[in-house]
Parts: C-alpha cells; structure tokens; sequence
C-alpha cells in the first residue's frame, strides 16, 4: 500500500488521483445507528461495516469512503439514540455517493452493509438502476455479513442470531473493545412464533420457515422486545468474534482481487 491512509478522509486529492492511475477499487461502509439491547452500544452496525472495509482495505490496498452512520432503522426508534433515515433517504444518499466516485474513475464500487437485511432492499434498489441507467462502467457488488458468513456463522455461533445476538456483538467486542459492555449481556430474546405466527425466522444463519416479511413499527417493537435484544447474547467472547471477523474479511479480499482483474461483460459499458 502506497498511501498512508485507506480513508479517503484521511488523504488529499492528489494522493487519490494517484491512487486512480493505478486501481479503481472504492469499499463504501455503510451501517446504522440504533439500539442494540442492553449490552451493545448505538454504532454495532457501523463499526461492523467500518471494521470490515478497513481491514480489507488495508490487507488488498483499496480506498474506503468515509462510513455511513445511518441507515433504515425506523423499526427501532422506539429506544432513544435510534437515528433512522427513511428507504428513500438512503437510496438517495448512496446513488450520490456513487455518482461521484464514478465522476473520478472508480469503476469497481463495493456497498459494505453492516446492518443486513434492514438496509439492503435500499442498497439493491440504489445501485440496480444505477447501473442500467447512469453507470453501465462501473461494477457494483453489495456485500453484507448476511451472505458472506453463511458457511462459517453455524460453526462459530451456538444459539439463535438476530438483532443484538452474540455473532455481532462479538464481532464488534473483537475489534472495538469496550463497545459491548460485557456486564450487560443478556439472555432476553423474542418469543417468534409467539409474535410472528412462526412465519419469521429466529436465526439469520440458520434454518428458515417458509415464511414471510413482517413490518413493524419502532413502538411495536417496544412492546414486544422491552429490552431491544431478540436474541441472546450470553456467549459472547472475543474468539468468536475473531472467526467470524477473518471469515468475511477473507471472502471480501478475494472479492476485491477478482473484481479489481474483472475484464467481462459487467461493467464494460460505455
Ligand atoms: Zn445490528
């Protein structure tokens, strides 16, 4: 790595003009900030994504925009400290975001998300027509711990992750010390079957029902998961958080070193 930052906060133009005549590889973290039970602080989604965009930035030699603290999180706002910016609020966001990288010539633009299934319909509709419309050069993946961790979560977990589970809350105890208070995990979950009916699953990596989508609203949730945990977060440890972290960490290095040598149809346009 030639520049001293993986930030483009942290350099000047010049360096990231350099850094255009040779590569064109731009990580966007994006993540939320909302409640995280009792144990996890407001920013677990961000750092997730922060933490995974910098440590494969820094191990491929990639570029990082600043991070996305907010995302679709409306669903959560009935606990204080929920910053929630509408689906189209953030549509719009990361279409300008990427507009502007496409301006200077990056053409191979990965959307980090480390708020999984609540932020991505916003990040697939923002870049989909994106790139039929506008930005046919350039080559969009949207990455999310969701898929990436697939094969590894079940041997690393041993209880049911949703929101505030052990899997993320490790994750970030692994890389942010001190932002799980480790004396405030809790074994308080969502009873599923009772709120859903047994059409929403309980665990993001795990066996699913056939099922449905369910809105919910910030006061809902209240009502229905007092303490904002809806699952349990009592195994907690910094090793689990260290393999789950390497395990996507090393998919998305591989990720960049394919998209960077990409020379096939997607992304070709103009
Ligand atoms: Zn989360």
């Amino acid at each position: 790595m030639n520049h001293p930052s993986v930030w483009i906060q942290e350099l000047t133009w010049q360096e990231v003009e350099t850094y255009l005549a040779h590569d064109k590889v731009a990580l966007v973290p994006i993540g939320s900030t909302e409640q995280h039970g009792p144990a996890g602080v407001l920013g677990v989604d961000s750092y997730v994504a922060i933490t995974l965009a910098e440590d494969t930035a820094t191990r491929t030699g990639v570029l990082c925009t600043p991070p996305i603290w907010f995302g679709d999180s409306s669903h959560h706002s009935g606990f204080p400290g929920t910053i929630s910016i509408r689906t189209e609020t953030l549509v719009a966001l990361v279409r300008d975001v990427c507009r502007s990288l496409a301006r200077h010539g990056f053409t191979r633009i990965v959307l980090i998300n480390g708020h999984k299934g609540s932020n991505l319909p916003a990040l697939v509709t923002a870049v989909r027509s994106l790139h039929e419309e506008e930005l046919p050069q350039v080559m969009f993946a949207v990455a999310d711990p969701l898929h990436l961790a697939r094969s590894a979560a079940p041997t690393i977990k041993e209880t049911n992750e949703h929101h505030c589970g052990e899997l993320e809350l490790s994750h970030v105890h692994h890389r942010f010390p001190g932002m799980v208070r480790m004396d405030r995990l809790t074994g308080a979950g969502v009873d599923f079957g009772a709120v859903f009916g047994g059409f929403v699953g309980d665990d993001l990596f795990g066996p699913a029902p056939d099922g449905v989508e369910i809105m919910w609203t910030g006061a809902e949730q209240r009502a229905f998961a007092p303490t904002g945990s809806f699952s349990s977060s009592l195994g907690v440890t910094e090793e689990k958080g260290e393999a789950y972290h390497e395990h996507i960490v090393a998919r998305l290095c591989e990720l960049v070193e394919w998209m960077r040598g990409y020379d096939g149809p997607i992304g070709a346009g103009r």
